[in-house]
């Protein structure tokens, strides 16, 4: 069975959702696993429409889901294969929807040996809040 991780209406309400498509990339940590997903934009009468790039099969999708094995994929036959949207479960698998950038940035200085140990407590609690606040 696979869960509901990602849709555009979602990300929408969030309050990164300007910086996220500017980057036109989303973080999302789903476990321990840091996973970076491509948005595209379409131009319409109505404004700039954006679809989720789906790291499986590329196709463009307004939501994306992720599998029992972990893996990320949407509803395409040739994809996960979910017949009906009452197939997904609750999205209780998805921690944390960030701007990829912020998350990386953080991430890529606390990887850095001999970091001074306040130093490093103070990041992994901004990288916490992002997580709240996101
Ligand atoms: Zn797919």
């Amino acid at each position: 069975m696979a869960e509901l991780l990602l849709s555009i209406p979602e990300l929408a309400k969030t309050p990164s959702w300007s910086e996220i498509k500017e980057a036109g990339v989303v973080a999302v940590e789903v476990g321990d696993q840091l996973h970076e997903l491509k948005l595209v934009a379409r131009p319409t009468k109505i404004g700039r429409l954006f679809n989720l790039v789906c790291p499986r099969c590329s196709a463009r999708r307004r939501d994306l889901m992720i599998g029992d094995d972990g893996t990320i994929g949407c509803r395409g036959a040739d994809c996960l294969r979910l017949r009906h949207p009452d197939q997904l479960l609750s999205p209780s698998a998805r921690q944390v929807v960030r701007p990829a950038r912020q998350i990386q940035r953080i991430n890529a200085r606390l990887e850095k040996p001999g970091l001074d140990r306040n130093l490093r407590r103070r990041l992994r609690r901004r990288r916490q809040a992002s997580k709240r606040t996101g």
